[in-house]
């Protein structure tokens, strides 16, 4: 990829997609999981781009989003709505309602309270509404805290005790119809052993469900396989199908997958040009064009990305930390990075950011959102203008008096 070239023709800062990449890791996961019938249910939120969810729509992927945005995305972008999955922990009546006349394939229900409301909003619509019940296996997945969903300190989803109480509620109600169990323990995964754990219990749970005359169609075992950002040994997918697959025998259930992370955080590049250097005493800065508001995942999580610049300089390397021009110190893209002497427009290029990389920007500092452009077959093309001042006040200026 011809970054310098892609800079000067779109500006920076930006994000460069290959979804030729992508495509490779939809293969390489859904080829995993051969000889069962399953889904890959993109999470959209990991890269919601329209164009990239109809970059998975049309290699058959389905869709798992988290708020009634995501869904429109979705539908917008070609997914069918037989595969689309609304999952998330807080959803408002107005996106419930939405959702069950869209036809989705199911609602992934987080709470008792929720379920009471999805059956209410059901009854109104007189149209039964599908559901599936997010259970909290109580797993520590051995990830970041910030990222771990599976534990009982986590907000997400209920516990197999209220799980069962639920399912039983459902089957006993007209407009309630449970057709699958979710569980998601956490994102970045890289050990096997908590993921077999987890899936061991749900199955249970199937199991335990059958006797009640409950049949499950779908096993949710959603995201979260692990990428290299630095050095991570991570799980191969292959290893990651056989471990799920292990714990369904003689179970005939679909396989519901929803990575995120796995299928587009290697695909993408933040391109941002150096402003200048600086020195504060002994500690030397690079201050480059883009920022925490771009890029949010150093400052929000510490995330680690590999930096490489394209430069001329050959002077001697030495640690610099990667800062951008907005007004709070936890604005940088890298830490304690050696690099040679860095001039004003070379160009840094930040690895691993094609996933929850432009879905959590903002316009913090009143910085407009960056352009965004897809590289398929070789060829470069804007799938996102970059936002202009007017975009940014667009919803305030007429309030001015
Ligand atoms: C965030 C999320 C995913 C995707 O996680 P990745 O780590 O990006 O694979 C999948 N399912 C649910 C329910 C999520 O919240």
């Amino acid at each position: 990829m011809d970054f310098k070239e892609l800079a000067n023709k779109y500006k920076t800062p930006l994000y460069v997609y290959d979804l030729d990449y992508m495509a490779t890791q939809y293969q390489e996961l859904k080829e995993a999981f051969k000889g069962r019938k399953s889904i890959l249910a993109y999470a959209v939120k990991a890269n919601s781009n329209l164009s990239v969810i109809k970059h998975f729509a049309q290699l058959g992927a389905g869709a798992d989003c988290v708020s009634i945005g995501e869904v429109r995305r979705a539908l917008l972008a070609g997914v069918a709505p037989y595969k689309i999955i609304f999952s998330g922990v807080g959803k408002s009546d107005d996106e419930i309602r939405e959702a069950i006349e869209s036809d989705i394939l199911y609602i992934n229900v987080e709470s008792e309270a929720e379920l009471g409301r999805v059956e209410l909003i059901a009854k109104e619509l007189d149209k039964p509404s599908r559901i599936s019940i997010r259970v909290n296996p109580n797993i520590d997945p051995k990830t970041h805290p910030y990222i771990s969903t599976g534990l009982h300190d986590n907000k997400f989803g209920v516990d197999i005790e209220s799980a069962k109480r639920m399912y039983i509620r459902s089957k006993n109600s007209s407009y309630l119809e449970p057709v699958g169990i979710h569980f998601h323990i956490g994102s970045q995964l890289t050990e096997l052993d908590p993921i077999r754990e987890a899936a061991e219990i749900v199955a249970d749970m199937i199991r335990s469900l059958e006797v009640l005359d409950i049949e499950l169609k779908f096993f949710d075992i959603g995201g979260g396989l692990g990428i290299k950002y630095d050095d991570e040994t991570t799980i191969k997918p292959y290893d990651y199908a056989q471990a799920i697959l292990g714990c369904l025998t003689a179970l005939d259930i679909t396989i519901i997958c929803e990575p995120g992370r796995f299928l587009t955080a290697n695909a993408g590049y933040f391109l941002t040009k150096v402003l200048y250097e600086k020195k504060n005493g002994e500690k030397r800065f690079v201050v480059v064009d883009g920022a925490m508001n771009d890029l949010l995942r150093p400052s929000l999580y510490k995330a680690y990305h590999k930096i490489d610049v394209i430069t001329d300089s050959e002077s001697e390397k030495s640690k610099a930390d990667i800062v951008g021009p907005v007004c709070e110190s936890g604005d940088f893209l890298a830490k304690d990075c050696e690099l040679p002497i860095l001039e004003h427009n070379d160009l840094v290029v930040v690895n691993s950011a094609g996933a929850y990389g432009f879905t959590m920007a903002s316009n913090y500092n009143t910085r407009g959102r960056v352009a965004e452009v897809a590289i398929k077959d070789g060829e470069d093309r804007l799938i996102r203008k970059r936002e202009t001042f007017e975009d940014i006040i667009a919803n305030e200026k007429e309030f001015l008096d």
